[in-house]
């Protein structure tokens, strides 16, 4: 496959395939923190902090089992092994936004190990393996105004999974693909709400280059992105660089880079620290986290994004556009429900409806709730030919807006479609009878007033003549005509 076939500027070629993994902090949604009662609410700097967020001498940290379950959960939701035992680890470093020393985490004995989720390539399904997710604390921020640097600890110890792929994303749509399933699955189970813009979802992106079937090369880290589109710009950015240094026959340093906004480049930030550096060590103040399998079972969920994705591309209607329903709550009960008693046809002319006037009237309406019995009734009618495609548009806003059947609608309003081929014929000959002109006109050889003829009879109906019928009517009489 040809991983890079997008012009990427200057350095493109097609010599280098990109190998990518990610590593992402996702903020477990929890009232309180991952090891103290502090709320985890996005308030006024230094608001929310216990004893244990200050590192004061003798606080203890009491796990916080909301984040054992929903880590589970999230485990669960990308077909993970959910570890009967795990374990919280000391990992040291000095900074001022970390005044216990040393952030606790799951470097040994993670909660979950060895998952996937599928993500789709056009119409290609590949599987992305996610090495581990364990839980770990947030640290505080460091905020630098003009000579002052002030320290706001409100998100110390604030409850974060991170999750790692393996390196098996080979672009920037990939990665951004990948990270888009894995947000609206996170969101759906409830584990994360992954806002980005207030941190609840961030991105390290791991890129290395290589030669087509080589092996892997020396890789890079980029640092805290938080939004898809810089993971994209930072991905391309690297890309540049790092062909340009191998084609000119230098080496790729590991290292840490940080992706500067402004100019959408990177730039060196530290040389890649070794676990060695961190002096891990198992929390002493922490028992290990014992799980049973009927703990486990409580927790799983069912109907993920990407699963109901699958089964809606399953009607033979590409992933991107089934993703517009899965990946919303609202519209996946919608389609699912309005669709259960539906043959398989019907349900692609639901699907057709429910992203395309569905779609377009709740963004005009968003708190509106919509009957799926309804919607499905009006598929049905629609699917038989007994309304018009345009007389369903105003059925579909008016039940919507009534609350009333759309059969009830049709009748009231007198939308049926007239289907009888006898009733048409006869339509047809009134019409006609009346346009002398037109019909003088068309005998002298002017070809272009079938249509003329189809469209009057339409009008006459207003609307409600089967066009396909009609249309065989009008030529069959012009046909006896001549
Ligand atoms: P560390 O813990 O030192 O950061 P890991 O082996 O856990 O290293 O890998 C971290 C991330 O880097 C993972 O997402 C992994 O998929 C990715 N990665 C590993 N090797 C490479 C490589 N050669 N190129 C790109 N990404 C890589
Ligand atoms: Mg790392």
């Amino acid at each position: 496959m040809n991983q890079i076939n997008k012009d990427h500027g200057k350095a493109i070629n097609n010599k280098w395939e990109m190998v990518i993994g990610l590593e992402i902090h996702a903020q477990v949604s929890t009232k309180s923190k991952l090891f103290s009662k502090a709320s985890t609410e996005y308030n006024a700097p230094n608001t929310c902090v216990d004893y244990i967020d200050l590192g004061l001498p003798g606080a203890l940290p009491i796990l916080n089992e909301e984040c054992i379950n929903k880590a589970i959960k999230s485990g669960l939701a990308l077909n993970m092994t959910i570890n009967k035992r795990s374990e919280f680890d000391r990992k040291h470093y000095f900074y001022p936004d970390l005044p216990l020393g040393y952030q606790i985490t799951q470097f040994y004995h993670p909660i979950t190990e060895n998952g996937h989720i599928p993500i789709w390539i056009d119409q290609d399904l590949k599987n992305i393996r996610i090495n581990r997710i364990h839980l770990e604390t947030d640290a505080g921020k460091s905020i630098h105004k003009r000579n002052k640097t002030y320290i706001d600890l409100n998100r110390c110890g604030i409850p974060l999974m991170e999750i790692v792929t393996e390196p098996d994303l080979r672009n920037e749509d990939e990665v951004a693909t990948f990270f888009r399933i894995l947000q609206s699955t996170l969101r759906r189970i409830g584990t994360c709400d992954g806002n980005m813009e207030k941190g609840q979802m961030r991105a390290d992106v791991n890129i290395s280059l290589r030669k087509s079937g080589e092996e892997f090369g020396t890789r890079v880290e980029i640092k805290n992105l938080n939004s898809v589109n810089f993971m994209k710009k930072a991905i391309l950015f690297e890309y540049k660089r790092q062909s340009e240094i191998l084609e000119s026959g230098g080496e790729i340093v590991q290292e840490t880079r940080l992706f500067n906004e402004a100019t959408g480049e990177t730039i060196h930030m530290r040389n890649k620290e070794d676990a060695a550096d961190y002096r891990y060590m198992p929390d002493p103040d922490l028992p290990p986290v014992i799980l049973n399998d009927t703990q486990i079972n409580q927790i799983k969920d069912s109907n993920l994004p990407y699963e109901v994705c699958q089964n809606i591309a399953k009607l033979g209607v590409s992933f991107q556009d089934a993703w517009i329903i899965a990946e919303d709550p609202y519209l996946t009960k919608l389609f699912e429900s309005s669709a259960k008693s539906l043959e398989k046809n019907d349900k692609v002319i639901l699907f057709k409806w429910v992203i395309g006037d569905v779609i377009s009237y709740i963004k005009k309406n968003p708190n509106i709730e919509i009957n799926p019995n309804y919607l499905r009734d009006l598929i049905v009618e629609v699917s038989k030919g007994n309304i018009s495609g345009k007389a369903a548009k105003e059925v579909l806003i008016d039940f919507i807006e009534q609350d009333i059947s759309p059969l009830e609608i049709i009748k009231k309003k007198g939308l049926a479609q007239i289907n009888s081929a006898d009733a048409i014929k006869q339509i047809v000959h009134d019409v006609i009878q009346n346009c002398q002109k037109e019909v003088e006109s068309y005998k002298n050889g002017n070809e272009n007033l079938k249509q003329f003829f189809v469209g009057q009879v339409i009008k006459a109906t207003k609307g409600k003549a089967n066009p396909k019928i009609t249309q065989e009517e009008v030529l069959k009489y012009l046909a006896n005509l001549k």
